[in-house]
């Protein structure tokens, strides 16, 4: 990001004049740090100014189709180009609407966290994923090389198989596998210098297995290496990592934030800058991580978001918040029946005292700025559980074929409540072996309660586990 001698007398004016737009966005950001989550998440940057400025008043942001931009003169071009001045230049590196998702994100991520960061906005949240980890498995050295990460074994199927079969069978990168990721030590016992970056998924889809993630941040930063967290089950609204010394946050788009089931959508939030041993000449991989992504490995490999996605996941995440408190009442509602229906052996919920990992996401899973009378913000787990029906495979699959309110669906984070099982649905391609390592038995369904009222879901439940 140099504006050295090379540049001729109408590139720098370009420069120069794209101060004054540069210093107003900062003046719209540091406006913006000052709301609360609500507000961000209804307003992001896009304030009544800029609606008259650039979009005709209207309250909404524009969605732009066009895949590109056009130019005043040869030295704008070069300028935008070079990105020596803001620019979107080609919907396949940047579109005007995808950018004002990407404030929003970066800001609720960072939200109360002391940090700044920065966000780009995938085409799902696998390409997120694929992008986030690939950055850092790298050559460093002519020769060859050996290239390990340290992984939860506990992952969305997507991303299991993207480490498995993508990254160890066909390119032969050492994946080392924690079982039990509320063990730090078998964390430790993984770690060794040729160690890129540790993984975890908190909760993870389906097990909602947790960590404590500041003692793994620091594990990673004691080793010079991104701790890297996919925290979709979570939102912004319940978990910001980065708090806690996440380098990198993962979200699918798909789920939660945007409930409404109308798009696929990933997100990658960097903190500002990254820990990493992973020597690159571009300054931003480790100042900004998110913007390089987004500049160089985004542009070359080609996952863009699409504009209107990124409308329809402005519009959900306006009200993640008081939606996120909603559904997770709603579930903890419905994992308490669950939990004492005779037909049901177990009920995974982080909300249960009785459930393994409800310690840990106790102190990390909060509804931002909500208040339980003594100055504390309260406990929210999410919509995620799952439970086991008793007795054969079949049962289990008796009770799903019943339901009459709940979507059979591999699907989650909506509005409307979903279930699926996950042994022959999401986690059918990993085989026996990898599935009973990762707890997830063919008795198991997977619901995510939406924002109906529970006793409803409650009833419809009782009905299907009804001989
Ligand atoms: C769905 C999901 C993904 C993948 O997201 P897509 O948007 O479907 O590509 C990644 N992580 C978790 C936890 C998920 O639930």
């Amino acid at each position: 990001m140099s504006d050295g001698p090379m540049y001729g007398p109408g590139v720098k004016r370009y420069i120069e004049e794209s101060k004054k737009l540069l210093a107003q966005r900062q003046a719209l950001l540091e406006r913006a740090k000052k709301y609360k989550f609500d507000t961000i998440a209804v307003h992001g940057l896009y304030s009544p100014e800029v609606a008259l400025d650039q979009n005709q008043g209207a309250i909404v942001e524009p969605v732009y189709f066009a895949t590109s931009q056009a130019y005043r003169d040869s030295d704008e071009l070069e300028a935008a180009l070079a990105y020596l001045i803001p620019t979107w230049c080609y919907t396949r590196i940047a579109n005007p609407t995808t950018y004002y998702l990407q404030d929003v994100l970066a800001l609720l991520e960072g939200y109360k966290t002391g940090a700044d960061t920065s966000c780009v906005v995938t085409a799902s949240g696998m390409s997120a994923i694929a992008l986030a980890t690939d950055a850092f498995l790298v050559k460093q050295k002519s020769g060859p090389e050996k290239i390990n990460f340290v992984s939860s074994v506990q992952l969305y199927g997507g991303t299991f198989q993207n480490f498995n079969v993508r990254k160890r069978q066909e390119r032969g990168i050492e994946v080392r596998w924690v079982l039990n990721p509320d063990n730090l030590e078998e964390w430790k016992s993984r770690v060794d210098e040729d160690t890129r970056f540790l993984y975890m998924e908190a909760p993870s889809n389906p097990q909602q297995s947790f960590a404590d993630i500041k003692a793994l941040a620091g594990l990673a930063h004691s080793w010079e290496i991104p701790f890297i967290i996919d925290a979709t089950c979570a939102t912004p609204a319940l978990m910001r990592p980065v708090a806690y010394g996440a380098d990198v946050v993962i979200h699918s788009l798909t789920k939660s934030i945007t409930a409404g089931g109308l798009a696929i959508g990933g997100a990658l939030i960097s903190r500002k800058p990254i820990v990493t041993k992973v020597k690159n000449d571009n300054p931003l991989f480790k100042e900004s991580f998110a913007e390089y992504i987004q500049f160089l490995p985004y542009r070359d490999q080609g996952p863009s978001a699409s504009p209107m996605n990124a409308l329809f996941a402005l519009n959900d995440i306006r009200t993640l918040r008081s939606r996120m408190d909603l559904v997770s009442q709603n579930c903890q509602k419905v994992a308490e029946f669950l939990s004492r229906h005779p037909r049901v052996y177990q009920v995974d919920y982080l909300g249960l005292s009785s459930f393994r990992f409800h310690k840990l996401a106790k102190r990390y899973m909060k509804l931002v700025d909500s208040d339980d009378g003594k100055g504390n913000e309260v406990n929210r787990y999410g919509h995620l559980m799952s439970f086991r029906v008793d007795g054969p495979a079949e049962n289990a699959r008796k009770a799903f074929d019943k339901f009459k309110i709940i979507f059979r669906a591999t699907d989650l984070g909506r509005v409307k409540s979903v279930a699926t099982i996950p042994a022959i649905s999401t986690h059918q391609q990993q085989g026996e072996e990898a599935r009973r390592l990762a707890d997830i038995p063919p008795q198991l369904i997977r619901l995510c309660v939406g924002a109906e009222d529970p006793d409803d879901i409650i009833a419809d439940l009782d009905q299907a586990l009804k001989d």
